[in-house]
C-alpha cells in the first residue's frame, strides 16, 4: 500500500512566517494561492504584466515580476504552463533563488525530464492536488480539502518532506489525504493517462463511435448522443462507485453488452500499444517530441487541433447543445472562443 498523510502528520511551523511566491496564476496558480493565504500564509505572486497580473492584483495580492517574487520566496511554487517552465525559470528564476529556499511543481515533467536543472542548495519538491484549480479552492472553501501527491527529489534542508506537508496542507490536501510518490511515477502516470485513456483513449473512441453510426446512415444528432452525450452519466457513476456502481445502474441489457463487447474493441492489440505508449514515455521519446514541437512553435500541435475542430461531431455537437439550457453560460463562452 502506498503510505498516506493527514493533517495529523503535518508540522505546520515549519512553513509559518516564510514567504511563498505562487509563479503563474492561472487554473493552480488562483486556487494555491488563495486557499495559502486563508490558511494564514504569507503568499506572493510572481508574474508579467497582463491578464493574469491585473486579476491577481484585483484579489488583493502583492503582484511583483517573477524575479522579483524569487528574490524574496523561501517556497517558490512554479504554476506556469509545463511548455513555458523551463525559460522562464532559467531567465527569471534560477538568477534568484535563495539558498536554501525550496522549488515546489504540482507536476514533474519539466524535473524528470531535465528541462530544469535545480541548484543543490535548494529543496526540490511536489505538492500536486489530484484536481483541477476550481475545485481546488471550491472544495477548500466548503472547509475540506482534494487529495493530493507529494515527491521529493532533492532535500538540501533535511527539511523537504515536512515543507511538502506544510504545504499541502495549506491548500487542503491534507483534509483529504495526501499520497507520498516520485517525481518519475507522478510524471509517468499523468502522461500515460491522459494519453490512453482520458483524453487520447476517451476522444478517439467517442470519434470511431459516432463515425461507424454515421457512415451507417444514421443521424448524427442521435449518433452524437450516444456516442458523447451520454458519457457523462456513466462516467459519473464511475466515480462515484467505480466500475460496479456503473454496472448496477445500467439495465441488464446494457451490463450483458459491457461483457460480451467492450473486449472486442479494447484488444490485445490495443493493450500492446498501449505498453508501446507507455514504454515511450518512459524512454523520453514523448517529452522530447513535444518539446522540440514546442521549440518549432507547434506546426503539427496546431494544424492537428484544426483539423479536430472540423470533425463531423464538432460540428453537430455544438447546435445540439445549444438546446442544454442547463449547460452553464461560461462554458458555452468558453466554448465560443475554443472555436475562434
Ligand atoms: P495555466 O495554464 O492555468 O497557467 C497559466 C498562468 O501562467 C497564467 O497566470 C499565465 O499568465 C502564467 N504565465 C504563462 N507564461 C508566463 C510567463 N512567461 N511569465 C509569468 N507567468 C506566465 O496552468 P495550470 O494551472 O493548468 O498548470 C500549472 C501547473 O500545475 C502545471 O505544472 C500543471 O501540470 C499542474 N497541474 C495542473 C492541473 C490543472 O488542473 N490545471 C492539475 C494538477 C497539476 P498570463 O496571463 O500572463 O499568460
Ligand atoms: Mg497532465
Ligand atoms: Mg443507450
Amino acid at each position: 500500500m502506498v503510505k498516506m498523510y493527514y493533517e495529523a502528520d503535518v508540522k505546520q511551523e515549519v512553513l509559518r512566517g516564510k514567504t511563498i511566491a505562487i509563479i503563474g496564476y492561472g487554473s493552480q496558480g488562483h486556487a494555491q494561492a488563495q486557499n495559502l493565504r486563508d490558511s494564514g500564509y504569507k503568499v506572493v505572486v510572481g508574474l508579467r504584466p497582463g491578464k493574469s497580473w491585473d486579476v491577481a492584483v484585483k484579489d488583493g495580492f502583492e503582484v511583483l515580476t517573477v524575479a522579483e517574487a524569487t528574490k524574496r520566496a523561501d517556497v517558490v511554487q512554479i504554476l506556469m504552463p509545463d511548455e513555458r517552465q523551463a525559460q522562464v525559470y532559467r531567465d527569471e528564476v534560477a538568477p534568484n533563488l535563495k539558498s536554501g529556499a525550496a522549488l515546489c511543481f504540482s507536476h514533474g515533467f519539466n524535473i524528470h525530464y531535465a528541462q530544469i536543472l535545480p541548484p543543490a542548495d535548494v529543496d526540490v519538491i511536489m505538492a500536486a492536488p489530484k484536481s483541477p484549480g476550481h475545485l481546488v479552492r471550491r472544495v477548500y472553501q466548503e472547509g475540506f480539502g482534494v487529495p493530493g501527491l507529494i515527491a521529493i527529489y532533492q532535500d538540501a534542508t533535511g527539511n523537504a518532506k515536512d515543507l511538502a506537508l506544510a504545504y499541502s496542507s495549506g491548500i487542503g490536501c491534507t483534509k483529504a489525504g495526501v499520497i507520498e510518490t516520485t517525481f518519475r511515477e507522478e510524471t509517468e502516470t499523468d502522461l500515460f493517462g491522459e494519453q490512453a485513456v482520458l483524453c487520447g483513449g476517451a476522444s478517439e473512441l467517442v470519434k470511431a463511435g459516432f463515425d461507424t453510426l454515421v457512415e451507417a446512415g444514421y443521424a448524427p444528432e442521435i449518433a452524437y448522443f450516444e456516442c458523447l452525450h451520454e458519457l457523462k452519466l456513466i462516467v459519473d457513476l464511475m466515480y462515484e462507485g467505480g466500475l460496479a456502481r456503473m454496472r448496477y445502474s445500467i439495465s441488464d441489457t446494457a451490463e450483458y453488452g459491457d461483457y460480451s463487447t467492450g473486449r472486442r474493441i479494447i484488444t490485445d492489440e490495443t493493450r500492446k500499444e498501449m505498453k508501446k505508449v507507455l514504454a515511450e514515455i518512459q524512454d523520453g521519446t514523448f517529452a522530447r517530441n513535444w518539446i522540440l514541437e514546442n521549440q518549432a512553435n507547434r506546426p503539427g500541435f496546431t494544424s492537428r487541433r484544426r483539423l479536430e475542430a472540423e470533425h463531423g461531431i464538432e460540428v453537430v455537437g455544438e447546435q445540439l447543445r445549444g438546446m442544454m439550457s442547463w449547460l452553464n453560460k461560461e462554458t458555452k463562452k468558453e466554448e465560443a472562443k475554443i472555436g475562434q
